[in-house]
């Protein structure tokens, strides 16, 4: 019995260990900072062009355009998808410069604070990662097309 528990607290605290890693980037709500990143993913609520609302997951993993939604929810490739503070409501794409993207802020593992800017059109993979006036990276085969509209004009 005391040797179960043993292999239970082991089994626990490495799961436990597992969840910690995959916690080096948190992903914050500009407008109410709640977290929004729930053990592995990105949560959103959304509501589609098509007047579709539900709650929607992305991968923290930046370049990483897994998307997990219910059933219920369609998209249709193309569509503009107004994402959602799941706490506060705000829109996340309110304050873009480019109605194409919403954005979020990702502060990572040494507490430095980015902005993350990402295209709310279904299937359009593009992301930036912003500091100050300059994209520091960007992720997606999409990029180039949005690249020089942040690069020449980041109004934020
Ligand atoms: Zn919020």
């Amino acid at each position: 019995m005391i040797l179960s528990d043993f292999f239970l607290l082991l089994f626990s605290l490495r799961k436990f260990q597992g969840i910690y890693i995959d916690m080096k980037n948190s992903y914050i709500c500009p407008s109410c900072r709640s977290h929004l990143k729930v053990v592995s993913h990105i949560t959103f609520s959304v509501i589609t062009s098509g007047g579709k609302a539900g709650l929607l997951l992305l991968s923290p993993e930046l370049g990483d355009y897994s998307v997990i939604y219910h059933d219920s929810l369609t998209i249709e490739e193309g569509e503009h998808v107004d994402f959602f503070c799941p706490v506060c409501h705000e829109n996340l794409g309110a304050k873009s410069a480019n109605p194409d993207f919403a954005e979020v802020i990702l502060i990572d593992e040494n507490g430095k604070e980015y902005r993350l800017v990402f295209s709310v059109i279904a299937g359009k993979k593009c992301t930036f990662k912003i500091a100050g006036n300059s994209i520091l990276e960007a992720f997606g085969d999409d990029a180039d097309e949005y690249f020089n509209f942040w690069g020449e004009t980041p109004k934020y």
